[in-house]
């Protein structure tokens, strides 16, 4: 192989470098780059929420004098996120630890909700649902900037399931 060739990625037959479609199997190697780089996971988000995220929170801690605050201190700890371009995955408890990850393709809605103690903050819940019955409803909340998160969420599983998509029929 020459330095002006290389192998289709899907035939295997040799080809120009500069080709934008294999003149073989006919695939269109741009529109595959394309898909494969969106691929490619990357990281919103990894951490703990917040530990006050409701006003409410605050009450609680001014009305224990400053008790709950330590609560509220280990329940964020104990919680860990892990948002990535692909997936959601959250981990709960501090010794016994659960598990949840979905991909962001099976999720139908990305709904914002504002309580009001949280309005109160600035803050919001993401409650992620999926019309599949299987697939219990994922919510989360203490992290910045969510809101525009759920937006970007939203488009990472548009894109992933016209990638999906496109896929098939490069299979096909
Ligand atoms: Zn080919």
């Amino acid at each position: 192989m020459s330095d002006d060739t290389k192998s289709c990625p899907v035939c295997a037959e040799t080809i120009k470098v500069a080709a934008i479609k294999c003149r073989f199997c006919s695939t269109d190697l741009v529109a595959l780059a394309a898909s494969q780089e969106s691929q490619a996971e990357s990281v919103l988000f990894i951490g703990h929420p917040s530990v006050i995220h409701s006003a409410w929170q605050w009450l609680a801690v001014a009305c224990t004098l400053g008790i709950a605050f330590v609560y509220y201190w280990i329940q964020s700890l104990a919680t860990q996120y892990e948002i990535t371009t692909q997936r959601v995955r959250i981990e709960n408890g501090i010794l016994s630890k659960s598990k949840e990850s979905v991909e962001l393709f099976r999720i139908d809605h990305f709904d914002v909700l504002k309580p009001l103690g949280m309005r109160l903050l600035g803050q919001c819940v993401l409650q992620l649902r999926s019309t599949d019955t299987n697939f219990s409803t994922v919510v989360v909340f203490g992290i910045p900037d969510l809101e525009k998160m759920a937006d970007t969420l939203r488009e990472c599983s548009l894109r992933e399931r016209t990638r999906r998509r496109v896929t098939t029929l490069v299979q096909a």
